[in-house]
């Protein structure tokens, strides 16, 4: 408990400090630009407006996908229709700087819009910031389907209500009017001074506590929805400190925004990345399990016949394909004398030693209790007999103590050689005739070779 703690402090400690670090480096960036820049292009707070749009838009769709991959996370979905309204609302702002669009209207500029768009849009995101914190505490409670149902319904009437609220309120409609920004002057009015401002700036620090609270910045996606808030804090703050609505800090607003914006992008991408990486290595993983025996990790039979129809097919005489099948002699002794465990031990020893004595592209596998087969590609009938010979004489000479103890006792194997210099070959007749190769040397006397004729 007091370990989990410490722990949670350290989050929230390296977290103020990574942001104080963030926060103080785009400061200075900006400090140093605007000595070096006298006076901004009319165009740059729109473009960079445009950008942010592009950006939450981006981040809204990417939620969306995800919810729709794991229904269980419906606090996505909160961050997603904040993402939209924000992206809505963000069309309201750039319609009151028509110069992006339309060159001649450069100096016309309705600052009181752009200011009630802003306005409506953070308290938009940051009450749905404090909706999806609240959803991501109860994610692990079983949620109807109505809830997700209501909430998606909840969530696009206040969406559609605050961006309807600001459209009523801006120049667009004579119903209702809010008086943020003298549109002559470009000088804040008192509600926006007094009232306003202050009023967005606790709306973030409530989103952000509860977020800290309840997410404990557990996550590189939390550090991010964390940031965002800090961010908006400190644009809010800086706003408040700024004199008018051509400020600077407009600009500078707008560049920590677009930086938080970019770092929750990146760690959505990176939490693909991870997705992606995690399924590609369980693929592998139930893959291998697929083609290989459990116990000796070795290829089983249906991939080793699968891997010799195929070699079988470029076969003749100048590549011919090998197949060797071999069984321990006297095995069942030493499960009777050692126990099944013991047993084990020796066809694991048994299979790495048939591993270690072929060639990567050779094929070793278990197609039977303790019966191994190998398929060696573009060898001869005495290449592969000589294989063969070399496996029979290492196994033979390992006792238990050379052994490490994988063999109570010395062990011999009986191994049969066939080798196919046709495509007309089946790889039943291979492993047959192999076999009968193989049981020849049982008949014989055991700890042999016999290439089939
Ligand atoms: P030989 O082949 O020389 O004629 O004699 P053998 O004793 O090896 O003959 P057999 O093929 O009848 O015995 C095979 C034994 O292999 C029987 C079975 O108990 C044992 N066996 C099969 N699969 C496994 C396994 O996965 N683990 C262990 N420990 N034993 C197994
Ligand atoms: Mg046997
Ligand atoms: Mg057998």
């Amino acid at each position: 408990m007091v370990a989990m703690s410490r722990h949670i402090k350290n989050n929230y400690v390296q977290f103020f400090l990574g942001c104080f670090i963030v926060i103080g480096v785009l400061h200075a960036l900006t400090v140093g630009l605007e000595e070096k820049v006298t006076s901004f292009s009319p165009l740059l707070f729109p473009m960079l407006t445009i950008f942010l749009l592009v950006f939450h838009l981006f981040i809204a769709c990417f939620m969306v996908m995800k919810y729709w991959c794991d229904r269980q996370r419906l606090y996505l979905l909160a961050f997603a229709f904040a993402y939209i309204g924000s992206a809505m609302l963000m069309m309201g702002t750039l319609s009151s700087f028509p110069a992006w669009l339309d060159m001649y209207q450069f100096n016309v500029v309705n600052y009181n819009d752009a200011m009630i768009f802003f306005t409506f849009r953070h308290l938009l995101m940051s009450v749905l910031f404090i909706a999806s914190a609240l959803l991501y505490f109860i994610r692990n409670r079983p949620l109807s389907k109505t809830f997700h149902l209501l909430f998606i319904a909840g969530a696009t009437i206040f969406t559609a209500a605050m961006v309807w609220l600001a459209w009523i309120y801006s120049s667009y409609s004579p119903l209702l009017s809010l008086d943020l920004v003298d549109n002559e002057t470009r000088q804040y009015m008192l509600l926006w001074k007094q009232e306003i401002n202050t009023v967005l700036i606790l709306c973030w620090v409530v989103s952000l506590a509860t977020l800290m609270i309840i997410t404990r910045v557990r996550n590189m996606f939390w550090v991010g929805g964390n940031f965002l808030c800090v961010c908006y804090i400190a644009t809010l703050a800086m706003l408040f400190l700024g004199g008018h609505a051509e400020d600077i800090t407009w600009y500078r607003a707008r560049l920590f925004e677009t930086v938080a914006t970019l770092l929750i992008i990146f760690v959505l991408l990176y939490d693909v990345f991870n997705l992606y990486r995690d399924s590609h290595l369980k693929y592998q993983q139930s893959y291998q399990n697929s083609i290989r025996d459990p116990l000796t990790r070795l290829y089983n039979r249906s991939y080793f016949y699968d891997a010799l129809n195929q070699s079988l097919r470029k076969a003749n005489e100048i590549h011919p394909v090998s197949v060797i099948v071999s069984d321990l002699d006297r095995f069942k002794r030493i499960n009777d004398n050692y126990g099944h465990l013991q047993g084990d031990k020796v066809l694991q020893f048994v299979a790495q030693l048939l591993m270690d004595s072929v060639r990567p592209q050779d094929i070793a596998a278990r197609i039977g209790g303790e019966e191994f087969v190998l398929m060696l590609t573009h060898t001869s009938s005495d290449a592969a007999r000589q294989v063969a010979e070399r496996v029979r004489l290492k196994l033979s000479g390992f006792d238990r103590t050379s052994s490490g103890g994988q063999l109570p006792e010395p062990i011999t194997i009986s191994m049969g050689v066939f080798t196919a210099t046709s495509s007309k070959t089946s790889a039943e007749e291979c492993v047959e005739c192999a076999d009968k190769a193989m049981y020849e040397a049982k008949e014989t006397g055991r700890n042999r070779v016999v290439v089939f004729r």
